[in-house]
Parts: structure tokens; C-alpha cells; sequence
């Protein structure tokens, strides 16, 4: 789903255009070539410099304040921009216990609470079931920001069925980092593309990033297909799609296979998503019918659409499978995007 005319009239979110300072990050839609490449390069020149230990990337965030503040549950986005904050040498905060023990569990709005956090952070990173959140997020903290004389951004962290902005950009640091390259590729994704909003924004963020020669494969069953509005952006950009509900008609030419997790807490009745739960199901065995060079991506969690944890472990094992590749890259990331827009000298 897109958000409403109603969010994107709230606010109309900026290009970064090379200058983030200060801008809120909702939408892949921000993001041009440029700003992608400038925002890997930092993403690759942080991993190197935390490797060596690098003590001086400590002043970067020093004395500025990042909130989570998530709605839904959350591994890999909360902890690693907590741990991309810790490690530019910035604070975090957040409510104790989560919102469940914050004044929302009281009713509180969320226009309401992101004033307030915003009140006490530089940065929020916002995690919100509702399609279009972080746009409203952002219109209520620059409508604050007058008051403040500050200037506090939001960073989505996912909104719904919506965007995950940050998971896209690690998304094509990995393949670009993996494949050495984003052009001359088939790029298979696999599973509930309609819940999936992992697969919205990177889809998106591949065209924005201008791929040539690039073949989209979506692969999923009938009831979860791609939302047309994504499919319709990459058409308008001329890009080849290809949407089936045969994997075997793809996988051995894909170059990057994203495996997805079938969004159970999407589905209104459970025996919808019994029915289709195990449609895909990623096993050593499928594996093995994929390219030699293939590479294995998941946003992870991964449940039974990666098969049993004996499936996982050869999975694992597999050099094809980068997942755990995917997963540190977030936190680099998360912190080249941070010292971004926080006007970080770096
Ligand atoms: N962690 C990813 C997300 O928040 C993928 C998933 O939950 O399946 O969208």
C-alpha cells in the first residue's frame, strides 16, 4: 500500500539530493543514484574503520540523541541504529520496556508522542503499523521544530505494508557489495510480495538507483502478488517484470535470490495463512537448482520458508547464502545514514 494523499499532503517528503542534513528519511523515493553511492561508500569506509578499531569515528554523534520508538516488534532495525548510534559515539533512548509501557498504552496518538520524543531526540526511528506514519511523524516534528529552534528527523523503520526505507539501501549495499555490481542482473524475489515491504522499497530503490539491464522476478502465490502500483513504477522506468507463481521458471538464471517470510501478522484470518504458508520453502535442495554465483538474500526472520532448522544450518553453510552479510551491512548503514543526517563530520 501507498500512504494516503492525506499523509503525502501532511508532508511531501525532499530528494536528498546530496544534502541530507536534516531532512527525515520515509521513502526510497528521496534517494537519487548519487545519494545511494555516497551513502555506500560511508556505509563501507565505517565497516573498514570499526574493523580496525577505529576510536575517532566516537566524535561523530557525540552529544546528540537518537529515539527508538517502535510499534511493532523489531531485532535487526532497533539494535543495530542503536548500535550504529553507540558507535558514532551519540546516546539513545527509549521508552522503558518498549510502547507498550509508554503513554500510548494510554491511548496517546502518535502525533502526540513523536512531539514528545521529538522534545528529547535528534533522530527518531520510527517502526509504526500504519502505512504513511513516518509522513505524519515528519509533519508533527517540523511543526515542532519551529517551536524548539531544532530541527529533530525521523528515520523510518518500517511502516506497515508500506516501505522499509533503511533495510533497502542494506539491501543494495549487499548486492552491490556481493555481485560487484547492480547492473546485468535478474533479480528474483520470493514469497509474500503483497506484505512484504522489504521487497516494495528495494524494487523501488533498484530503479531509482538507474540498474541497467535488469530483470525483475516475482515469484509468489496468487493472493500475494506485487502490488501494482510497484510494479507499475518499474514498468514506467523500463524495466522488465516478470510475475509467477512458478519458481522453477526463474531460478536457475536468477543472479540474486530475496527469499521473504510470509507476513502472518498481516493476515485476518489464520487459515489464510495456513493455506499458504509453505507455498515457498527455501531447502538445500532448491539451492541446488540456482546459478553457482547466485547470492541468497533474506530480511530475516526467517521461519518455515526456509525449512527446518537442518534446512537452515546447510543453508548456512552455503556460500550463496548472504544473508548474514545483509544483516551486519545494516548497521553501516544505519550509521553512514545517521552521520548524514545529523551533519556528522566524518
Ligand atoms: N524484518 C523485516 C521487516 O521488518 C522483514 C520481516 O519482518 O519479514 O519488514
Amino acid at each position: 500500500m501507498r500512504p494516503s494523499e492525506a499523509y503525502v499532503r501532511l508532508f511531501e517528503p525532499p530528494k536528498m539530493a546530496g544534502h541530507f542534513t536534516g531532512k527525515h528519511v520515509v521513502t526510497v523515493e528521496q534517494f537519487t543514484r548519487e545519494d545511494m553511492i555516497e551513502v555506500f561508500r560511508t556505509a563501507a569506509d565505517f565497516r573498514d574503520r570499526v574493523r580496525h578499531g577505529d576510536r575517532t569515528l566516537l566524535n561523530a554523534a557525540a552529544g546528540r540523541v537518537m529515539a527508538t520508538l517502535f510499534y511493532e516488534a523489531s531485532t535487526r532495525t532497533d539494535m543495530s541504529f542503536q548500535a550504529a548510534m553507540h558507535r558514532l559515539g551519540g546516546a539513545v533512548v527509549s521508552t522503558s520496556g518498549g510502547v507498550r509501557f509508554s503513554s500510548v498504552y494510554k491511548g496517546e496518538n502518535l502525533a502526540d508522542t513523536i512531539r514528545a520524543v521529538g522534545c528529547y531526540a535528534d533522530v527518531v526511528v520510527l517502526r509504526h503499523p500504519d502505512v504513511g506514519s513516518s509522513y505524519e511523524a515528519a509533519y508533527y516534528l517540523d511543526q515542532l521544530g519551529e517551536q524548539l529552534g531544532r530541527s529533530p528527523v525521523v528515520i523510518s523503520g518500517g511502516d506497515g505494508v508500506g516501505e522499509h526505507p533503511t533495510q533497502a539501501l542494506l539491501d543494495l549495499f549487499t548486492i552491490v557489495d556481493c555481485k560487484g555490481r547492480a547492473d546485468r542482473l535478474t533479480i528474483t524475489m520470493v514469497g509474500d510480495l503483497l506484505n512484504g515491504r522489504t521487497v516494495h522499497s528495494l524494487s523501488k530503490l533498484i530503479a531509482q538507483y538507474g540498474a541497467q539491464e535488469v530483470d525483475f522476478c516475482f515469484v509468489s502465490p496468487f493472493s500475494l502478488r506485487m502490488p501494482s502500483y510497484i510494479v507499475d513504477f518499474l514498468h514506467e522506468r523500463g524495466y522488465r517484470v516478470m510475475q509467477t507463481g512458478d519458481l522453477y521458471e526463474v531460478l536457475n538464471r536468477s543472479d540474486v535470490i530475496y527469499w521473504t517470510r510470509v507476513q502472518q501478522e498481516r493476515f485476518a484470518k489464520p487459515e489464510d495463512y495456513e493455506a499458504i504458508r509453505d507455498d515457498f520453502v527455501m531447502t538445500p535442495e532448491v539451492l541446488g537448482q540456482a546459478k553457482s554465483d547466485a547470492i541468497l538474500m533474506h530480511p530475516l526472520p526467517r521461519k518455515n520458508e526456509m525449512g527446518t532448522p537442518r534446512d537452515h544450518d546447510i543453508l548456512d553453510a552455503d556460500s550463496r547464502a548472504v544473508y548474514f552479510k545483509q544483516m551486519a551491512n545494516g548497521m553501516f548503514v544505519r550509521m553512514a545514514l545517521l552521520a548524514k543526517v545529523l551533519g556528522a563530520a566524518v
